[in-house]
C-alpha cells in the first residue's frame, strides 16, 4: 500500500539513546507500519558543541537493536535501498538526513524570511538580554524579549542571532492525543531561529526539515508541546502546510516525577547490557502511554503493528514500572529461541562463559527462573565453581548431623553404581527417590542439593547432577562429607 503518511524520529546526538526517545521512535514506527507509511530517521546535530558522532552511533545501534528499521535515514546499508546518486551517504529521496549536512537549505529559507521582513538580525548580547529580563521581573511582568532590534537595522556582521517576528495571536492546533490546544503567542517574544545564516537553531531547522521531508505527522514527547505554536507560526510565514501533531505523555518514575536515573536506568544500552530481550523491551515500551482495549499485556511485534492506534494513547503520564518490565522479560526468556539466548549470554559475559554444551544445559535449567539474562551467571556460577559454604548449610531442619552424613554416604554409594551414560535426571530420580521416601525426602534431598550447589537456593539435586555429571557430583558429595566429619 502506498500513501503519503510520513513520520520521523529526530534524535539529537547529545547523549545515549534515552528510553523516552526509544518510545517516541517506536510509536512513530508502529504508526507508519500500521498504516503503510514511511518512517524516517533524521539526526538533529545542529548543536555543534554538544553533538558527538559516538552518540549518533549509539542511537543508531539502539534503534536497530530494538528492531526499528527506518525507510529513509542517514546511513545507506544493505537493508536500506541505497541512493542512486554516487557518494551519498544516505538512503531516501529527501536527504541528507543529518542536519549538519543541510546548511544550504536552511540558509535559503533564512534569507527568505529576512528578505520578507519576517525575521531580523538582533545584536543584543546575553548580558543585555539578562538585564532586560531582570527589569521586567522587577516590574512584575513576564520576561520576554522586547523586540528592540526589530527596527534597528543590525548588519549581519554585528548580529548575535536571527530572530523571527512572532505575530501576537492565539495559535490553535488539534493534537491527536490531547485534542484542541490554544497558545497565546503574545507571551513569547521574537524567537531566535539561528545564530547565523549557517547556524540554525532547533525550532527553525525542524520546521524546514519536516516540510522538506514531507512529514505528515509529528509524533513526539509532550516536552515539545510549547514549541508547536512557534513552529506553526514559522510554517505560516514560509507558506508551508502544518503537519498533524501528536504529543506523547511524559514517562514518569513511580513517584510520578519525570523519569530520572534515580529509579531506573534511562539509556537503552543499559537495558541491552542487563539482558533484556529487544522484543520484551519493545512490548514494554509500547505500553508506556498506550494500551489495547482488552488490556492484553504480552504483544508480539505483529500484534503491536496490527493493533496500534494513537487514539488509544493516554494523556496522563506513563509510569515506568521496572517490575512489570522484568515480568515481561521473564515471559519472553521462557519461550525464546535457545540460540538467541546463547548469543546474548555470550554478548554479556564473553565467549569464554562456559563451554557450549554446559551453557545450553544451563539455559534449559534456568530460563524459567530468571527475569534478565545478566542474572544467568550469578545463578549458575556454582556449576562452574563450588562456592565455599558453612557445613550447617547441609543440615535439614532438626536432623542430627550423623543422620545427614549417613544419608549422604548411602547416596554416594548409589551414585557410584551408575553407568556414565545412565547418569541423567530421570534415571537418578527413579533410583534415588524410592529410597529417599523411606528416609524422609527432606533429610535426603536437602543435604544433597546443598552439597551439590553450595547454596541455599538452587535447582533440585537431580537436575544439578544431570548437568554436573557423575565425577563432579561425587566430588561434591565427598566435600560435603569431609566438612561434616571435620565438624563433628
Ligand atoms: N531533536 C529533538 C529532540 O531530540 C526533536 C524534537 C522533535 O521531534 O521535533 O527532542
Amino acid at each position: 500500500m502506498t500513501n503519503n503518511i510520513r513520520v520521523r524520529i529526530a534524535p539529537s546526538p547529545t547523549g545515549a539513546l534515552h528510553i523516552g526517545t526509544a518510545r517516541t521512535a517506536l510509536f512513530n514506527w508502529l504508526f507508519a507500519r500500521h498504516i503503510g507509511g514511511k518512517f524516517i530517521l533524521r539526526i538533529e546535530d545542529t548543536d555543534l558543541e554538544r553533538s558527538e558522532v559516538k552518540w549518533e552511533k549509539d542511537i543508531i545501534s539502539g534503534l536497530r537493536w530494538l528492531g526499528l528499521e527506518w525507510d529513509e535515514g542517514p546511513i545507506a546499508d544493505a537493508q536500506n535501498q541505497k541512493s542512486k546518486i554516487k557518494n551519498q551517504n544516505y538512503a531516501g529521496k529527501y536527504g541528507p538526513y543529518r542536519q549538519s549536512e543541510r546548511l544550504d537549505i536552511y540558509e535559503k529559507y533564512l534569507k527568505q524570511l529576512l528578505e520578507k521582513g519576517d525575521a531580523y538580525y538582533c545584536s543584543c548580547t546575553k548580558e543585555e538580554l539578562e538585564k532586560e529580563r531582570n527589569e521586567q521581573s522587577e516590574r512584575g511582568i513576564a520576561p520576554k524579549y522586547s523586540g528592540k532590534c526589530r527596527s534597528r537595522k543590525v548588519s549581519e556582521a554585528d548580529a548575535q542571532v536571527i530572530r523571527f517576528i512572532i505575530p501576537e495571536e492565539k495559535v490553535q492546533f488539534s493534537d491527536l492525543i490531547r485534542g484542541d490546544i490554544v497558545f497565546d503567542t503574545s507571551l513569547f517574544g521574537d524567537l531566535a531561529i539561528a545564530k547565523g545564516l549557517r547556524v540554525p537553531l532547533y525550532n527553525f531547522a525542524v520546521v524546514i526539515d519536516d516540510f522538506e521531508m514531507k512529514i505528515s505527522h509529528v509524533i513526539r514527547g509532550e516536552d515539545h508541546i510549547a514549541n508547536t505554536p512557534k513552529q506553526i507560526l514559522l510554517q505560516r510565514a514560509l507558506g508551508f502546510s502544518t503537519p498533524v501533531y501528536a504529543h506523547l505523555p511524559l514517562i514518569l518514575d513511580p513517584d510520578r516525577s519525570k523519569m530520572s536515573k534515580r529509579y531506573s536506568a534511562t539509556s537503552l544500552e543499559e537495558y541491552r547490557k542487563a539482558g533484556y530481550l529487544p522484543e520484551a523491551l519493545m512490548n514494554f515500551i509500547a505500553l508506556l502511554g498506550w494500551h489495547l482495549s482488552d488490556d492484553r499485556e504480552i504483544l508480539s511485534e505483529e500484534e503491536l503493528i496490527q493493533n496500534f492506534d494513537l487514539s488509544r494513547a493516554q494523556k496522563s503520564g506513563a509510569v515506568f514500572n521496572v517490575e512489570k518490565l522484568n515480568w515481561l522479560n521473564a515471559q519472553y526468556i521462557k519461550t525464546a529461541d535457545e540460540g538467541r539466548l546463547l548469543e546474548i549470554i555470550k554478548e554479556i559475559f564473553g565467549e569464554e562463559f562456559g563451554n557450549l554444551p554446559l551453557t545450553r544445559k544451563l539455559i534449559a535449567s534456568s530460563r524459567e527462573r530468571i527475569s534478565k539474562l545478566d542474572e544467568f551467571k550469578d545463578i549458575n556460577n556454582f556449576f562452574f565453581e563450588l562456592p565455599d559454604y558453612d557445613p550447617s548449610l547441609l543440615i535439614w531442619k532438626n536432623t542430627e548431623p550423623e543422620r545427614i552424613m549417613e544419608n549422604l554416604r548411602v547416596a554416594r554409594e548409589i551414585l557410584k553404581g551408575f553407568l556414565l551414560d545412565e547418569f541423567d535426571k530421570a534415571n537418578l530420580e527413579a533410583k534415588l527417590m524410592p529410597w529417599a521416601d523411606t528416609r524422609g525426602r527432606g533429610e535426603v534431598l536437602w543435604p544433597m542439593r546443598a552439597a551439590l550447589s553450595g547454596k541455599d537456593k538452587s535447582p533440585g539435586p537431580f537436575e544439578i547432577m544431570d548437568i554436573l555429571g557423575k565425577d563432579e557430583s561425587l566430588r561434591r558429595l565427598d566435600i560435603a562429607l569431609q566438612k561434616l566429619e571435620s565438624n563433628n
